[in-house]
């Protein structure tokens, strides 16, 4: 996170038990005071007291509630104040910028998708503050108090620092992406990368929900992934990100924008495949995707229909990524596998050659009891960047600068 310094020892434990009622009161409200001692482990005149800050804040409000198996007179239970809060959850992805305006539910207030392309005349970071000016004034009129800026993009990204280092499809290079918006707006910004915070998007609020050791890959206009291990996403703070798409996977292939050659991204990477589908069509004149236009639904669609190609295209995807999801499998031992692509359009073909390689190369005991399945979000959505600020509300470190007011 930007602008921040390190708070001392009794602040922390304050930041820590802050998040940790008003993760309660999100994941239980409506929610009894005694209830939430119970579950916070803190002496109810802690909750009394942390709960009273947050109501004054007008960060959690009281409400009437029926409590289970009693029917007696409504109790009085807390519930989270979202409304009045907003924050700007943004992306950038191939060609494109996505903002969205989100209240502190997560719920989208406002969104605008805007082109992007990858080299103008105005440098990159010139276009994304004036692309976030213009939202800003465009959407006004629905404007709350603003409490942060999440920003979530493909590349290598100094997380702490709110750097990009270097992005594919944008020719940039230590872009100090963080510190510019942080001067600007005087909000919390925070930066990373995108698999990463889509991993923690599905473990907060996705198809990872509730499950402790889980691998996320992703195959889109880039590849790689994110591993959930006893419950936290690894590197979840930090810059690194866990890179299977700069594994090398063919030492004479492409080269790929992280300098070295061969990357499983640049095999498996949307681009690079719909490039694959073109040449072999060449030779494949019986083909169904001759004479439509090469795109993922065309190709799914037509592995779905049946067609040599298309399936072995996409077979041939599975079988490389699959590969190097069985090491990880050997390493972390998931309960789940989430595959983030959309080639899951044509998942009847995709999952189950993912699953053979993993059963085939990785030890039985862990491969044998995987669930494999479609992530909930999609790669285009700003969730990813909504689960940047409910994990800085969790933890403390913005509730306790909202509180501050
Ligand atoms: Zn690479």
């Amino acid at each position: 996170m930007i602008v921040e310094g390190q708070p001392g020892h009794i602040d922390q434990i304050k930041q820590i038990n802050a998040g940790t009622v008003y993760r309660l009161i999100d994941q239980f409200g409506p929610i009894s005071r005694i209830e939430l001692s119970k579950k916070a482990q803190l002496a109810p005149a802690s909750i009394t007291k942390i709960v009273r800050e947050l109501v004054q804040a007008h960060l959690v409000q009281e409400t009437e509630y029926q409590e289970p198996g009693s029917r007696g007179r409504p109790a009085i239970g807390l519930i989270l104040d979202t409304q009045a809060w907003h924050y700007l959850s943004a992306r950038v992805s191939l060609g494109t910028l996505t903002l969205s305006l989100r209240d502190l539910s997560s719920k989208l207030v406002a969104e605008d998708i805007l082109p992007l392309v990858a080299e103008d005349a105005v440098p990159f970071l010139d276009r994304i503050i004036a692309h976030i000016d213009q939202f800003f004034i465009h959407h006004q009129s629905k404007l709350e108090r603003l409490t942060a800026m999440a920003i979530t993009l493909p590349g290598m990204i100094d997380t702490a620092k709110g750097v990009i280092q270097k992005m594919p499809f944008y020719p940039v290079e230590s872009v100090p992406l963080g510190p510019a918006l942080a001067a600007r707006s005087g909000l919390p910004v925070f930066i990373q990368h995108d698999i990463a915070a889509w991993t923690k998007a599905e473990s907060l609020y996705g198809a990872s929900r509730g499950f402790r050791n889980v691998i996320q890959v992703v195959i889109d206009d880039n590849v790689g992934a994110g591993v959930i291990t006893g419950g936290q996403v690894l590197h979840g703070n930090s810059s690194s990100v866990v890179e299977i798409g700069h594994t090398q996977v063919d030492p004479y292939g492409k080269r790929c924008y992280c300098g070295n050659h061969g990357c499983l991204e640049t095999l498996a990477s949307i681009d690079n495949i719909l490039e694959l589908v073109r040449q072999r069509l060449e030779v494949t004149p019986n083909s169904l995707l001759n004479g439509l236009p090469i795109t993922v639904e065309n190709l799914c669609d037509a592995a779905n229909r049946g067609d040599a190609l298309a399936k072995d295209i996409i077979v041939g995807v599975g079988q490389n990524v699959g590969r190097i999801l069985a090491i990880m499998v050997n390493l972390f031992n998931p309960e789940k596998i989430l595959i983030g692509s959309p080639l899951n359009q044509a998942q009847s073909v995709l999952h189950p050659t993912i699953m053979s390689c993993i059963q085939q190369q990785s030890l039985p005991a862990y491969s044998e009891n995987i669930q494999l399945e479609s992530t909930q979000f999609s790669n285009h959505g700003t969730m990813p960047g909504a689960a940047l600020v409910k994990d800085a509300l969790y933890n403390g470190s913005l509730l306790v600068k909202l509180l501050q007011g």
